[in-house]
Parts: structure tokens; C-alpha cells; sequence
């Protein structure tokens, strides 16, 4: 199982900012912005192209959670990240939506 398929399902004690039947989100262990939250399916999809691909209601889904959570955070602006292979600096291969906040970006990103 991998580590995400691990805190999805409560093998890996964490707190959820969100919950439903088909997403989780939880806080990134490192935290690149004030904000910096990962909204995944719980059932296992290697990338967000996969997800889409599969099951386009849960990949809403994860749209639907970040943007009540950007709202609990009360950010006024947000970034949406989905790295999506390892050229483009994906290092966790389940499926994942990240929501930053709390600082300002640059365009283009790194
Ligand atoms: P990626 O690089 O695949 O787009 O993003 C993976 C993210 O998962 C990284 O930002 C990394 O900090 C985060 N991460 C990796 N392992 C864990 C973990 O065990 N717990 C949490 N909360 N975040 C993790
Ligand atoms: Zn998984």
C-alpha cells in the first residue's frame, strides 16, 4: 500500500481538514507557502491524469474540497498545483491536489 493509501485509510494517524467518501485532505509534512494542503482521492490512482481519466465525479471532488478549504482558510487567492510525473516534480504517485496559500506566487513557476 502506498504512503498515501496509508493515510487515507487511517493506517497513518493524521488530521483531516476535510473528509468524505471519496477524497481526504490533510496538511503537507513540508509546507512550501502559510497554506499548504494535499486533497486526494482514497482509492488509488497513480496521477491526477489517471483520476480523470477514471472517475471524473471524485476528481471534481477534490476541486469541490479545496475550494471549502481555501474558504475555512480564508485565503483570498490560491494556487492549485497537480504535478503530474517526475519530470514535472511528482515524487508521490497517488494522486494528489495541492492547495497553497498565505503568500504570493510567481508566474512562471519554477
Ligand atoms: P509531489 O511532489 O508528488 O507533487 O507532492 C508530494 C507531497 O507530499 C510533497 O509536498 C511532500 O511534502 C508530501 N508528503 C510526502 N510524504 C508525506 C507524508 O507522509 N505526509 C504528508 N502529510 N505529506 C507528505
Ligand atoms: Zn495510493
Amino acid at each position: 500500500m502506498c504512503i498515501f493509501c496509508k493515510i487515507a485509510a487511517g493506517e497513518i494517524p493524521s488530521d483531516f481538514l476535510y473528509e468524505s467518501a471519496n477524497v481526504v485532505a490533510f496538511k503537507d509534512l513540508d509546507p512550501q507557502a502559510p497554506t499548504h494542503v494535499l486533497v486526494i482521492p482514497r482509492a488509488h490512482y497513480e496521477n491526477a491524469a489517471e483520476l480523470a481519466a477514471a472517475d471524473s465525479v471524485t476528481m471534481s471532488e477534490l476541486f469541490g474540497a479545496a475550494r471549502r478549504i481555501a474558504s475555512d482558510f480564508g485565503l483570498d487567492g490560491y494556487r492549485i498545483t497537480f504535478n503530474t510525473g517526475a519530470s514535472a516534480g511528482q515524487s508521490v504517485f497517488h494522486a494528489h491536489l495541492h492547495l497553497l496559500g498565505g503568500r504570493p506566487f510567481a508566474w512562471p513557476p519554477g
